[in-house]
């Protein structure tokens, strides 16, 4: 007997109800609408498991640079598993894909950098920076200074400290975040939704950085330690920092001795038509987290790269309060640090910097021609291979839709319909994060089936008089 057509999809989505439990999902909704297969990918696309083709408007969760295939990586794995699939770095112990990444790592570095540190998740990372920071403080003698700083609508990650750091309400409602009184939240740099009706973007920079500096005052400069930052915020909503904003922060910060620590988890590796998003805004950290692009996302890596200042501290700190106690057992897995290596290389290869640069200036340029003009489009933004566009229900006071009228989950399901995967986020924002070999042919194709689905939805948006 032939099996019927959909015969894969319904065991799949079947066993898939029956068993999964998904990150970021509605678990009701699920159970009727069941998931959407991926089954394999080529270049900048994916097929389901019915065969349907899709562009990869975001590369995964920002992180699939190289795209979906490359059998230079896989190899990497391969031969890195033959010769040893798992060794450790605890009690230095070392093995070569671990020296030769951190060499790279440091090469690369915006800044004079001196060690690297290795965890698996971009959430572990930001909670490994917390603890150097809180340590570095043990170990030099100010165990008073631990409170750090971040940014409303920031995303930093989803563990305990992380997601504390993150600048999420909705994400802290609903675990009890942040998990104490050391984490502080400033205000978000987005000029379009920020910034007083005439406020210059350097004025409103001035005004950030004043509130800054009255949050570090308010809190006592002996107890702040660290700022963490995306240089563009990612999750959030594609957030640019208004002109300025950075060098105003930066010298707040100098000035009551507290660490930044870039958050390049999104920005790291060519995304903002630098390498790294420190240098697009002039940023001099002390820490940079970064994972995603660091191995294309074939296997789980991230790092954490410290200055000298940080390492001397952490250095001594065997002496005064005990030697350094963390590490995960997968720090600097061999094969990750294979894969990640050979990533790093096929970028120098590809100049992928300037093809960025090239690319995603393209990106930016038909994301504004397409939709500025669009009824529905309050904002387009974005730099290199970042954009988004901000879906509005009133473009001239800049006022987004109701939560429950759903306009960007409608969009990213008329997307799917139209063969573009798409990534909603707060605000009805769509993000564009391709991955970073995407062609200016591939750009076009993205941007007209992204389109379809825009006028898609605002047909359905009318029929509903909710625009
Ligand atoms: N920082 C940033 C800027 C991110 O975008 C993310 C994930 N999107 C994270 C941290 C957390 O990374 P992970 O999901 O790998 O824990």
């Amino acid at each position: 007997m032939t099996p019927p057509a959909n015969a894969a999809r319904n065991s799949n989505a079947a066993r898939d109800i029956a068993n999964v439990l998904h990150p970021y999902t509605d678990h009701r909704a699920h159970a009727v609408n069941g998931p959407l297969v991926i089954a394999r990918g080529e270049g900048v696309r994916v097929w389901d498991d019915q065969g349907k083709e899709y562009i990869e408007a975001v590369a995964g969760l920002w992180c699939a640079a190289l795209g979906f295939d490359s059998k230079r990586l896989a190899d990497a794995a391969h031969k890195q598993m033959l010769k040893l699939p798992f060794y450790h770095a605890f009690g230095a112990k070392s093995h070569e894909p671990l020296i030769d990444l951190s060499e790279m790592l440091i090469e690369r570095a915006p800044c004079p950098m001196s060690k690297v540190f290795y965890a698996n998740s971009g959430s572990e990372a930001n909670d490994t920076a917390i603890k150097m920071v809180w340590y570095y403080n043990n170990a030099i003698g100010r165990p008073e200074k631990k409170k750090v700083i971040s940014r409303l609508k920031a995303y930093h990650g989803i563990t305990i400290a992380s997601g504390s750091l993150t600048g999420l309400p909705a994400n802290h409602k609903m675990f009890d975040l942040p998990v104490s009184d050391r984490f502080i939240h400033v205000s978000t740099p987005h000029h379009y939704h920020g910034a007083k009706p005439g406020e210059t973007e350097e004025d409103f920079a001035t005004r950030l950085a004043t509130e800054l500096e009255e949050t570090i005052l308010r809190e006592g400069p002996e107890t702040v330690a660290a700022f963490f930052a995306e240089p563009v915020m990612g999750a959030g909503g594609v957030m640019l920092p208004p002109a300025t904003y950075f060098e105003k922060i930066q010298a707040v910060l100098r000035k009551y001795d507290v660490l930044f620590v870039a958050d390049e988890v999104i920005c790291g590796f060519g995304r903002t038509g630098n390498y790294w998003g420190c240098q697009t805004y002039d940023i001099t950290p002390d820490i940079i987290t970064c994972a995603k692009a660091l191995s294309a996302s074939f296997l789980p890596i991230s790092a954490i790269i410290i200055n000298d200042k940080i390492f001397q501290g952490l250095a001594d700190g065997s002496a005064t309060i005990g030697t350094w106690g963390h590490g995960f057992t997968y720090s600097g897995h061999p094969v990750a640090a294979a894969v990640a290596l050979e990533t790093l290389k096929i970028y120098d290869e590809l100049n992928i910097v300037e093809h960025v640069k090239t690319a995603g200036g393209y990106m930016q340029k038909l994301l504004r021609e397409r939709f500025e003009g669009h009824p529905l489009v309050g904002e387009v933004r974005g730099i290199g291979m970042v954009g988004a566009i901000e879906l509005v229900a009133d473009k001239a006071n800049h006022k987004n839709f109701e939560a429950s009228a759903k306009v960007g989950p409608r969009l990213a399901k008329a997307g799917e319909a139209e063969g573009v995967i798409l990534r909603g986020l707060a605000n009805d924002t769509i993000a564009f994060s391709p991955p970073l070999i995407m062609t200016t042919d591939e750009i076009d194709q993205m941007v007209d089936r992204t389109a379809r689905a825009l006028d898609a939805v605002t047909v359905q948006l009318r029929r509903e008089s909710l625009t």
